[in-house]
């Protein structure tokens, strides 16, 4: 059909130009790449990114994606990251975001209406996710505020993530069961524990150089999350209280 008018203009017969094949089918659907960032900063929460139109659409989600649909998980949308961050797992040393971000799920995702602007600003996004962990019918909706504070500011940017029932859905506890990396395959530990971990500097003019205080707020919250098991060897030689001294 839509190539109709391309070809009653054209007498294949004089020009050199291709006919088109009316047996061939539509070009296979755009890529588009989709990632989960676990991100231990001020918080601990997952970063949800969706490429679309050359950027990556970002929520944060405190909980993390919930494969039961009847838990909503909020999600914050926050400000449009580079495509290139999607593969970012490392350290960022200071300024905003300050922390450890572990890349937790990648793959591709695919809307599941035909206008995303369209989704977008109606506030209601349906996709399919073909991910490592996230897989299925999955759906972002616009709430209003959270928490229902009164006089709590509703800037549009509270969103709820919500799996759709299908076969993919379940009440695994999917953050808990599957808390790695999909890059490393390592632990936020193990991630901070590399040589030369992969750094970003979110903030121009920033110098990469952690400052101590990031440092140690960061690790006192890891140990909460990932303790270190009880016969770990512990640096305690050192740091075990000395006897008071008895110098003279
Ligand atoms: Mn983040």
């Amino acid at each position: 059909m839509a190539l109709e008018e391309y070809r009653r203009k054209r007498d294949f017969t004089r020009t050199p130009e291709p006919a088109g094949d009316p047996g061939a089918r539509a070009r296979p659907a755009p890529t588009r790449f989709f990632c989960v960032q676990k991100h231990l900063a001020t918080a601990l929460h997952y970063d949800f990114r969706l490429e679309h139109d050359g950027v990556l659409l970002s929520w944060a989600v405190p909980k993390g994606p919930s494969l039961d649909p009847a838990t909503k998980r909020l999600a914050m949308q926050t400000e449009d990251h580079p495509i290139e961050y999607g593969e970012f797992e490392g350290v960022i040393p200071e300024g905003y975001g300050a922390g450890v971000v572990m890349l937790w799920d990648v793959g591709t995702w695919a809307p599941e209406s035909d206008d995303i602007d369209a989704a977008l600003r109606k506030g209601d996004l349906k996709i399919r996710l073909d991910g490592y962990k996230l897989k299925g019918s999955w759906v972002l909706v616009r709430t209003r505020g959270w928490g229902g504070r009164s006089g709590a500011k509703d800037d549009g940017r509270s969103w709820l993530l919500i799996k759709h029932k299908d076969e993919w859905a379940g009440d695994l506890d999917i953050t808990a069961f599957a808390p790695n990396s999909v890059k490393s395959a390592g632990t936020f530990r193990e991630i901070l524990a590399q040589d030369a971990p992969d750094v970003w500097l979110s903030n121009p003019g920033a110098t990469g150089e952690a400052s101590l205080e990031t440092l140690a707020d960061v690790l006192k919250k890891l140990d909460a999350l990932e303790p270190l098991p009880p016969d770990t060897p512990a640096p305690a030689a050192k740091t075990r209280p000395r006897k008071p001294s008895t110098k003279t």
